[in-house]
Parts: C-alpha cells; sequence; structure tokens
C-alpha cells in the first residue's frame, strides 16, 4: 500500500535491467541447452552407476531449464507490460507495485500484498 507509480526514469532503469536479464538467459538457455544435452550424457555414462549419475544430471539440468525458461517468459511478459503501459501496475489489484520491489523482482506482475495472498493461496491448492 501507498507504493509510489513509477517515474520515467525509474521505468527506464527497470526496461534496462529486464533486458540485460533477458539477454543473460537467453544465453544461458543456450548453453544449458547445448552442454547438457544427450549426446553429452551418452558420453560419460560408462557403468549403471554412471547411467544413474547421469540421469540425476540430466534431471538437474532440465530443472534448471525449465526454471530458467520460466523467468524468461516472466522477463518477456513484463517487457510487454512495459510497451503497453501496464508495467509496475498490480495485475490483481491495479496498485502501484512500487520502485524497490520491482528493482528486485523486475518481473513481478503483483504487489507484495497480492503475491503473500496468491502464495499462501498456493500452498493449499492442489497442484
Ligand atoms: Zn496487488
Amino acid at each position: 500500500m501507498g507504493a509510489e507509480l513509477l517515474s520515467d526514469q525509474q521505468q527506464r532503469d527497470l526496461h534496462e535491467l529486464l533486458l540485460r536479464r533477458y539477454r543473460l538467459l537467453t544465453q544461458i538457455l543456450r548453453n544449458e541447452l547445448h552442454v547438457d544435452g544427450s549426446d553429452a550424457v551418452q558420453a560419460t555414462a560408462t557403468s549403471d552407476a554412471d547411467w544413474a549419475t547421469a540421469e540425476v544430471d540430466a534431471d538437474l539440468a532440465l530443472t534448471r531449464v525449465e526454471r530458467d525458461q520460466n523467468e524468461l517468459n516472466a522477463v518477456s511478459r513484463a517487457l510487454a507490460r512495459i510497451d503497453r503501459d501496464e508495467y509496475g501496475i498490480c495485475e490483481s489489484c491495479g496498485a502501484a507495485i512500487g520502485y524497490p520491489r520491482l528493482l528486485a523482482h523486475p518481473s513481478a506482475t503483483r504487489c507484495l500484498v497480492c503475491q503473500e495472498q496468491q502464495e499462501t493461496a498456493s500452498k493449499f491448492a492442489p497442484l
């Protein structure tokens, strides 16, 4: 509550932050998909134990790729929101999200109050 709408300068800073994050994530994902491809797994697995390790590694890699892909999606959505002049507005209650929170989480789509409600609710909701 009481968070201020973004100034032009703040919006430009966050736009820059999001673009940098976008480029970084694109790069990370490219590396992850390249390095953790099935060729690499096959080349290093020579015994059953190695296969098990390789599988765990592949699982971890997949989790990492999924997480990075999710973040990349969130960053893309945030950039689209800037284009539509909706950036920095809570999508649940319409209040300003506030500059300090956006600096910490540039792809945040909800204000702190709504985010906490959402997290509390999803803890009890079936997945
Ligand atoms: Zn809200």
